[in-house]
């Protein structure tokens, strides 16, 4: 086993869970590379009591001496890139190009995270004569965030760094099939100089978001994974008094119009609907063709035929997520779709591969708002924009939606009618990079506000209104 047991990192220690054994697969080749004990709702609540002493000092400090730690954090990851992206690459199965991409991606939160002193300055002014209002951002606690598995980087830097940087202490759960990236953050944190309790690695799964969602010390969690889960987090932990955002799963459209770019367009969509195995919330699963869009549709379908499977489509994550992919396909085909491309042909005995998949509709309105969070690119028809937005609209999703076309009109007609958080013209990905903030709508988000940029900072603060007096010759109507 390359990676032997993987601890958890409370209070500035490297420790063993005390709960069940968890292997951890590469999903390239199926064998174990690292085992860990889930941390038990015993350690949570003991690294919460700890966290909480540390977060007080760490509060305490300005912003500006915070951002010194963050800034040493930032210079660590890129000084670890190659062995983050290498871990990310193993635990995730991910190209190593997708790797480069994701510790990037969180440099940059984390540059974010670092210009925070220069973006919380508070508002003042003398509302009255002698009579003055200030604002304050102020650290909330101890807070926590919950990851998924396909951004073992970057995820959990759509939190931390921020959290930290503005006096929280942090708790990271990351998932259960892929925890490995925390445990190299956590020696960064450590090498960058943050006092011990800041920022904090608990292993496990159900049980112990469990102890996340009910324990009193933590004030507010963030949530990113499926939508079921989403749920359950959002529900358990506002009944306990937390502030939570919790981020869900997706079903993404693009819609194309007949004057598309044949050539880019489709590159695009392809490599938005199977790079990453689709395994990204953001990555198309529903091509919405507007009237004749054979052109794109058959660079679609040619350039999909000549991807390699290995090469442009990494594994997913489980037999599990091949299996939900199949019964989607058999599902599709009873129901009258035309399986155009069955990517159960590249299916092997070593590793979790399976090829990209395209699902024709035609005019059947038979497919199920399921995720299926793999490389299947589902085609519809519809004859105007207002149709194509229809079938999106219908979606109980919404995190991403796009349309390809070289009219501005489209564009203005499409981007009106859409219900997404993020929308994008001729992007497969329309992803926003910092400042922009990331975050759905519907069934995609659960909570207010966004993950990243400034709509971050008002999530791990509280905004504190300070007025002061100093006239008391003054008349007593402070009014006037
Ligand atoms: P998941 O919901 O299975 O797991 C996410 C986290 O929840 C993990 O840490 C896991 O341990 C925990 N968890 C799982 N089941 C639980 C349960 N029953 N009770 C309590 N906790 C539980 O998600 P995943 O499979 O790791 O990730 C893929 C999903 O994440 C997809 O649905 C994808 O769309 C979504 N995702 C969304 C975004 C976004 O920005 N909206 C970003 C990335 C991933």
């Amino acid at each position: 086993m390359k990676y032997n047991e993987i601890k958890n990192y409370l209070n500035g220690e490297f420790v063993s869970g005390e709960g069940d054994k968890y292997d951890i697969y590469a999903p390239i080749n199926g064998e174990i590379i690292g085992e860990f004990k889930a941390a038990t709702k015993v350690q949570l609540d003991e690294v919460v009591a700890k966290a909480k002493v540390a977060q007080a000092s760490w509060g305490s400090l300005t912003a500006k001496s915070r951002s010194k730690i963050i800034y040493n954090y930032r210079e660590l990851l890129i000084k670890y890139r190659e062995e983050l992206s290498i871990i990310n690459c193993e635990e995730n199965g991910k190209s190593i190009e997708e790797a480069y991409a994701g510790v990037d991606k969180a440099i940059e939160l984390t540059e974010f995270a670092c210009s925070i002193p220069q973006l919380i300055s508070g508002k003042s002014q003398d509302v009255s004569r002698g009579i003055n209002c200030k604002e304050e951002k102020r650290p909330i606690g101890v807070v926590a965030s919950i990851t998924p598995f396909n951004f073992p980087v970057m995820v959990p830097h759509w939190s931390v760094p921020n959290a930290i940087a503005l006096g929280n202490a942090m708790i990271l759960k990351p998932s259960e099939l892929t925890p490995i990236s925390a445990t190299k953050m956590a020696e960064l944190w450590e090498e960058a100089g943050l006092p011990n309790g800041i920022f904090n690695v608990v292993n496990g799964g159900k049980e112990i978001v469990e102890g996340i969602c009910d324990n009193k010390d933590i004030v507010a969690v963030s949530f990113v994974g499926s939508t079921p889960v989403a749920k359950i987090v959002h529900n358990r932990s506002t009944a306990n008094g937390k502030r939570v955002l919790a981020l869900g799963g997706a079903k993404n459209h693009i819609v194309v119009m007949p004057d598309a770019n044949a050539d880019a367009g489709s590159r695009d969509i392809i490599s938005s609907a199977f790079g990453m195995s689709g395994q990204r919330c953001m990555a198309v699963s529903v091509l919405i063709g507007v009237g004749n869009i054979q052109k794109v549709y058959s660079e679609v379908i040619r350039k999909s035929r000549e991807m390699i499977v290995g090469v442009d489509i990494p594994p997913v994550i489980t037999p599990a997520a091949i299996k939900k992919i199949s019964d989607y396909l058999d599902f599709a085909k009873e129901a009258g779709a035309e399986i155009v491309l069955d990517g159960r042909e590249a299916l092997t005995d070593k590793g979790y591969f399976i090829g990209p998949s395209i699902i024709d509709w035609k005019d059947i309105d038979k497919m199920s708002d399921e995720e299926i969070f793999g490389p299947v690119l589902e085609i519809r028809h519809a004859n105007t924009i207002v149709e194509a937005a229809k079938i999106q609209n219908k979606s109980p999703y919404g995190n991403a939606a796009a349309i390809f076309t070289q009219n501005g009109r489209y564009v203005d007609e499409a981007i009106r009618e859409f219900q997404a958080g993020m929308l994008g013209v001729n992007i497969g990905v329309p992803v926003p990079r910092e400042p922009f903030s990331f975050g759905g709508i519907k069934d995609s988000k659960f909570g207010y506000g966004d993950i990243t940029g400034v709509s971050s900072i008002n999530f791990w603060t509280n905004l504190i209104k300070i007025t002061t007096k100093w006239n008391p010759e003054h008349k007593v109507d402070w009014m006037s």
